[in-house]
């Protein structure tokens, strides 16, 4: 647990001292973090409104963004997934005005960063941390001096400086390498870095560009989990672009998929995965379900009769269930077993099963309401009666 610096006391202390602006109500040590059901009708931290940006080259005109809505919830880890190109870093820097938006608002705790003058938002920047694939840390200073850097833009005392960036190097779990220099780190300790520097200020918002996508899978998910942990302790909101769906199902409560400059679908990440809406969604998820079955045997499997394939998904404690010598019990019908694969959304199960169901129309009906009964999502992919 990397999170082993901050007592409870000391905890609640560090959040209600903001570096420039009001304190905020946060989960101290002792509760739950601020996972979907706590953030049940919670209010917006970040609202996205109608925001386009355009940008114009020699090769013409641009639309990397257009015409987005979002509304991020204090407290969420909010993934944005897209293809190359379908404008996830364009809209990430939007968020901080690092890009400035053709129009539309981004409205950040209240406060609408297009409007504010150039002081006023360098201060509003203090509430929004950033870190990058390729981390971005100064060559020439220690992991202490990094992480201490934008500190000393925010002329906060050298002696509260020094407590803060000890603190910090507790939250990431690099106490042993405030000396160091970046070149003498591997690529998730830089990253550990890049997340203490950006955490400084006592943000309420973590933006993530493409985090993790320079390492490697376990370094990955060591990121990630450190992540969840701050999110869960400090009810801090991230907000994370990425192009790939496992980044998403391992930490993140809502999703939206951004797709050629728009938003294609959005909402909690289970009904995502459960019941995506785009084909760029479908797509995304089997990269991590692969459930398509080889079409030879569909083709083989199209010449029996009285038969059909269907796709079950379960979620939470169905995937327990002994489904399927429940149905068989219960239901007349034969079933042989295509695919099958079980894995986590954060922390909830979620599993998809194939079948080939055999029985007569009436037979195969009492099936499905019998699937119906339990809850669970059936899709018919084919039928061959
Ligand atoms: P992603 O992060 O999803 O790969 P980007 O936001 O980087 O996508 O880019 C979205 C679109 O905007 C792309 O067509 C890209 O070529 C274009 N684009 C991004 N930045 C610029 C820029 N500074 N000037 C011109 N076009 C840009």
């Amino acid at each position: 647990m990397v999170l082993r610096g901050f007592s409870s006391r000391s905890f609640v202390v560090f959040r209600s001292a903001g570096y420039g602006r009001p304190s905020v109500p946060v989960a101290t040590d002792g509760e739950k973090g601020p996972f979907r059901n706590s953030n049940k009708g919670g209010k917006p931290l970040i609202q996205i409104k109608q925001l386009v940006k355009k940008y114009s080259s020699r090769q013409g005109n641009v639309i990397a963004i257009d015409n987005v809505s979002l509304n991020i919830l204090q407290g969420s880890i909010f993934g944005i997934i897209g293809l190359s190109g379908a404008g996830k870093s364009t809209l990430v820097r939007c968020l901080n005005l690092l890009e400035k938006p053709t129009s539309g608002q981004i409205v950040v705790a209240g406060q609408d960063l297009t409007k504010l003058s150039s002081k006023e938002l360098r201060q509003a920047r203090q509430n929004i941390g950033m870190i990058f694939q390729h981390f971005y840390l100064l060559q020439s200073r220690t992991v202490a001096e990094n992480i201490a850097f934008p500190l000393e833009i925010a002329r906060v005392p050298k002696k509260e400086i020094s407590i803060r960036v000890e603190e910090l190097l507790h939250l990431v779990g690099l106490e042993d390498k405030a000396s160091a220099y970046p070149s003498q780190l591997s690529g998730g300790q830089k990253q550990r870095v890049g997340i203490a520097r950006a955490l400084a200020t006592k943000p309420q918002v973590l933006l993530c560009d493409e985090a993790t996508s320079a390492l490697d899978p376990q370094t990955t998910l060591s990121i990630l989990n450190l992540l969840r942990d701050i999110n869960q302790k400090l009810g801090l909101t991230i907000v994370m672009i990425t192009h790939e769906m496992k980044v998403v199902k391992e930490i993140c409560t809502d999703v939206a998929v951004i797709h050629e400059a728009r938003i294609v679908e959005n909402g909690p990440v289970e009904s995502v995965f459960i019941k995506p809406q785009s084909d760029i969604a479908r797509q995304f998820i089997s990269t991590i379900f692969p459930n398509e079955l080889p079409t030879d045997l569909l083709k083989e499997l199209s010449t029996h009769r009285d038969s059909e394939i269907v796709r079950i998904q379960f979620l939470g404690s169905r995937a327990s269930d002994p489904i399927i010598t429940d149905l068989l019990r219960t239901c007349d019908v034969r079933a042989n077993i295509l695919y099958g694969s079980i894995d986590h959304l954060r922390s909830t199960l979620f599993g998809t099963l194939t079948l080939e169901l055999q029985g007569n129309p009436t037979q195969l009906k009492e099936a499905h309401r019998y699937l119906a009964s339990r809850e669970l999502k059936v899709e018919v992919i084919q039928r061959a009666l």
